[in-house]
């Protein structure tokens, strides 16, 4: 997590409040914390370490890189066992000692690798596209830090959440006014959420957006960041404060961007998800509806996002209240577009992967809706 806290008891310093160690920027809340960690807390001990690593903030990025690795290792085993890494054709990487993994959408023996392997071959793509100013490649290989370049689709779970580790560990030495730094940021929220430790998300992307309204930042960014919170929101639970966020980013979305624009249908899934949480099925119905339209026709029918909007749509569609008495249609029209989104999703991603697992879920649980509704 990015620190924001006294290193000792732990009181909230926002990202600049406190007092550093001289040494290794080690952050308290004053001279009487100081003191204790360096003489009971094995500061004593550490400073060195930290400050050869770069500072509290790099000490912290590698330790839980390392950490993140271990989980997504482990998690993988069974998936990568007697496999090779297909960029150093090793079981096991060479000086770090771990094992492959696995997390995107490549089958059969594609797609193993060591999370240093990966990382080190976007940092070296990207820091080509840097010193050359390869200006048109910059957005396809900072994508790299989410995306396999196999499959073309997005890692999921621990393995994006050790490369977000990855990614920031590899940039977070930089200024904080570096554009690259502050999307390192997000690379780190967006793993944290992929794996589920969202309350480590939230004070990322507090931290993150905090910095960038006190540096200025542009409109489109600040976009970015509000989505992602929103995000967070949602999976605590703050369903009020998420769709409250997800209304105001997709409508900025459209005045910034127009319908068409990938992130903004994106947004618009977004709410969708967000009016679906919250049991408003009308407004989320006739959103999903109107935007799988644009995404069918600008995206295509195989795109992730054209596939979530049709489940939210279906699971909207079995909600809605009717007057006309048209539920059990609705229901049918569920089960068809659950239908077929399966049928994509096993083609395009896979069986294993998590939208196609849920919108399984989703179509047996419509299927029993309407089974159990069907007049005899
Ligand atoms: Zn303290
Ligand atoms: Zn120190
Ligand atoms: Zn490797
Ligand atoms: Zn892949």
């Amino acid at each position: 997590m990015i620190l924001t806290q006294c290193a000792v008891c732990a009181t909230e310093l926002g990202l600049t409040l406190g007092k550093k160690c001289g040494r290794c920027s080690t952050r308290y809340c004053g001279p009487e914390c100081q003191v204790q960690h360096w003489k009971e807390g094995g500061h004593d001990k550490l400073c060195k370490p930290i400050k050869k690593a770069g500072g509290a903030e790099q000490y912290n990025a590698n330790k839980k890189y390392t950490e993140a690795v271990t989980i997504a290792v482990e998690k993988c085993a069974e998936d990568t066992k007697g496999q090779t890494c297909y960029i150093c054709t090793q079981a096991l990487h060479w000086k770090t000692k771990e094992g492959l993994v696995r997390g995107c959408s490549c089958r059969g023996t594609a797609g193993f690798a060591h999370v240093s392997c990966l990382a080190e071959q976007v940092k070296i793509l990207w820091e080509e596209a840097e010193e050359n100013n390869l200006e048109d490649k910059f957005g396809e290989r900072w994508y790299r830090w989410e995306t396999c370049s196999l499959c073309e689709q997005k890692y999921h779970g621990v393995v994006r959440c050790a490369l977000g580790w990855a990614c920031w560990k590899t940039y977070v030495g930089r200024l904080e006014t570096d554009q690259i730094r502050r999307l390192a940021m997000t690379r780190l929220g967006n793993g944290l959420s992929e794996a589920e430790h969202h309350e480590d998300a939230l004070t990322v992307q507090m931290a993150q957006l905090a910095t960038m309204r006190r540096l200025g930042a542009a409109e489109c960014d600040i976009l970015i960041v509000q989505g992602n919170l929103a995000s967070t929101y949602q999976f605590l639970g703050r369903l009020e404060d998420a769709l409250r966020m997800r209304r105001d980013v997709y409508s900025g979305r459209l005045k910034l961007n127009g319908e068409e624009h990938y992130d903004t249908i994106r947004e618009a899934f977004n709410y969708t998800t967000s009016l679906v949480s919250l049991k408003r099925y009308a407004e989320a119905k006739s959103l999903s509806q109107k935007m799988i339209c644009v995404a069918r026709r600008v995206l295509g029918e195989d795109q992730l996002l054209t596939l979530k909007l049709r489940w939210n749509y279906a699971a909207a569609l079995q909600f809605v209240q009717s007057d006309t008495g048209a539920t059990l249609d609705n229901l049918r029209e569920a089960v068809t577009t659950l239908e077929g989104s399966e049928r994509t999703a096993r083609r395009v991603l896979g069986g294993t992967h998590p939208t196609t697992m849920g919108i399984e879920t989703a179509l047996r649980q419509a299927r029993a809706t309407l089974r159990a509704r069907e007049p005899k």
